[in-house]
């Protein structure tokens, strides 16, 4: 799991080469990519890296972010996170250079741009979107159950009460209901009550006009 104290908790340094545990893939995904904007170490060339490339400018001028690019704080090199979260490894021309990380800062500009057009990138790109869409989708549903069951809660608190207050007063739950030889039969205390309570309680009151509940 993250460690959330430090101060970079998605570095790479600070996990295995690959990773096949999708709770742990959610959690770098969801904190964020590893991009301190920090005074980057200067090595023996004097070069050093820059955080301008997490942007790719367009002609135009336009900057788009780069999500994949990453800096790792504790190894100096740049590495690709969908690479190394998503990439199939069984890929034939598959290499790991930009999962163990790049720091020839002399040719990072090149290796950057030759990297995120390799097919080995494109692929890991497109899975990482299609997980993080199915996680959209996962978690609108998990709203919807939960909502689902809220609401039954509610009406079940309800219907507990009714049930609790008509018996404190020794009432009969079904009133005459029961009796085959009346057609009309009355409908009892309990729904009465509920159909009364229905009139104010907009959670009673979808229940009983939801034609999807009858059956
Ligand atoms: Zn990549």
């Amino acid at each position: 799991m993250l460690n959330l104290q430090d101060d970079f908790p998605t570095d790479i340094a600070k996990f295995p080469w690959t990773i096949t545990d999708a709770n742990l893939i959610r959690s770098l995904i969801l904190y964020g990519p590893c991009k301190p904007d920090i005074n980057f170490p200067v090595n023996n060339n004097g070069k050093r890296f820059s955080s301008s490339y997490y942007f790719l400018t367009t002609k135009s001028g336009t900057k788009i972010p780069r999500t994949w690019l990453c800096y790792s704080y504790n190894l100096d090199c740049v590495y690709c996170e969908s690479c190394w979260l998503f990439v199939d490894r069984s890929y034939g021309k598959f290499k790991w250079d930009w999962i163990y990380g790049i720091n020839d800062w002399n040719h990072v500009s090149q290796s950057i741009q030759r990297h995120e057009s390799s097919i080995q990138h494109l692929d890991a790109a497109k899975i990482r979107s299609i997980w993080v869409k199915n996680e959209t989708i996962d978690a609108s549903l998990e709203k919807q159950y939960t909502d689902e069951a809220v609401k039954w809660r509610n009406v079940l608190k309800r219907l507990i009460k009714i049930i609790l207050s008509i018996t404190a007063g020794n009432c009969a739950l079904r009133g005459n209901e029961g009796s085959l030889k009346i057609k009309c039969a009355t409908e009892g205390n309990f729904l009465r009550t509920v159909r009364l309570l229905a009139e104010f309680d907009p959670i009673l009151n979808d229940i009983l006009n939801d034609e999807n509940q009858k059956n």
